[in-house]
């Protein structure tokens, strides 16, 4: 079976910028751009990285704004944040050469078990098993395995199985085909087994289950927020502030929040005590909006509040310079179709 995959990819893989290198910087910075992100939407982003820091020097001279920027739009912004840390890292206890071991590689802050075994695979051949969503369902019809993927049963049963099947050479192309398999021919709806290349070692297609695995427990259900953004506005100028680091989009900027419990009247927002400080034109309610996060439901509404004197205290800007800071995808999209 592993030949047949590793066959597989040499006739079908994918022609992506970070194969061309081995360094184990490049392959980092694909691995950690392409956790929960499409390789189109990950492939852009990964040409613009490097652009900007072609090593990791340059991106350790980084700070968090810059970076924050650079990765604005797709999400998950912990990534960023823990990447410039580990450069920072490098650069100043390991003489700023990245390391390739798996040992070594685990103890960088952002980088988990898949990380490490893909870049010590890639780079040096190690014997590491990479195992993405992608492995688990290709593994999970194969070996007809019916423990959910999202246990820890199920996750070290499809852990042994993938070490098993490495090849005794060639882990880091073997790893790359079976994620490629997955994602091209064991895709999630309608594979085409039919002409797929271990269709005989297959038992979900054999015994004709293959919609029934990989078999997941139910959901967590997700959180419901109430987030109220207040664009505090003076004569075409307007409020930020920078998140703190105990939340969802940690250090990005944002207008001024008034989180509640439940969705709030215009009444109860004007009796809000942030607002005291504000002599008050008007109260708008401008445009509500729903945000989805992996465990978060986030039902936001923008309020524009025209007021006679904006504080100095306050970070003020205005709405030209709103597109030189990190900011999260939903104030992105309220700036975007703003009048
Ligand atoms: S036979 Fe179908 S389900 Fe089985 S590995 Fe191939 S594509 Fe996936």
């Amino acid at each position: 079976m592993t030949n047949k995959i590793i066959q597989w990819y040499n006739i079908n893989k994918r022609d992506l910028p970070w194969r061309k290198s081995k360094e184990p910087y490049k392959i980092w910075v694909s691995e950690i751009i392409l956790q929960q992100t499409q390789i189109k939407k990950g492939e852009s982003y990964y040409i613009k990285f490097i652009t900007t820091f072609p090593n990791i020097k340059t991106l350790s001279e980084s700070n968090d704004t810059e970076i924050l920027k650079l990765w604005q739009g797709l999400g998950y912004y912990n990534r960023a944040l823990n990447m410039l840390e580990t450069a920072r890292n490098i650069v100043q206890n390991y003489k700023g050469i990245f390391p390739k071991k798996y040992n070594d590689l685990i103890k960088l802050k952002g980088v988990g078990e898949y990380t490490a075994a893909a870049i010590s695979s890639i780079c040096t051949n190690e014997s590491k098993a990479v195992v993405d969503g992608n492995v688990y369902r290709v593994l999970s019809r194969v070996f007809n395995i019916s423990e959910p993927i999202n246990s820890s049963a199920g996750k070290n049963k499809i852990k042994t199985i993938a070490n098993k099947l490495l090849p005794p050479i060639n882990s880091g192309t073997y790893n790359q085909a079976i994620m490629d398999f997955g994602s091209m021919q064991c895709t999630k709806h309608n594979p085409n087994c039919k002409i797929c290349p271990i269709n005989n070692n297959c038992i979900a297609y054999i015994d004709n289950i293959i919609n029934t695995r990989p078999v997941k427990t139910r959901k967590i259900k997700k959180k419901h927020r109430y987030l109220n953004y207040l664009f505090i506005s003076n004569n075409n100028q307007f409020i930020i502030q920078q998140r703190g680091t105990n939340d969802i989009w940690k250090k990005m900027y944002e207008l001024p929040l008034i989180e509640s419990n439940s969705a709030i009247t215009i009444d109860k927002l004007k009796a809000d005590k942030y607002l005291k400080k504000f002599i008050i034109n008007e109260v708008k309610k401008e445009r509500n909006m729903k945000h989805l996060l992996s465990h978060q439901c986030l039902n936001i509404v923008f309020w524009h509040i025209s007021v006679k004197n904006l504080n100095s205290n306050h970070k003020i800007i205005s709405k030209k310079d709103i597109s030189k800071y990190p900011i999260p995808k939903p104030i992105e999209r309220y700036f975007e179709i703003k009048d």
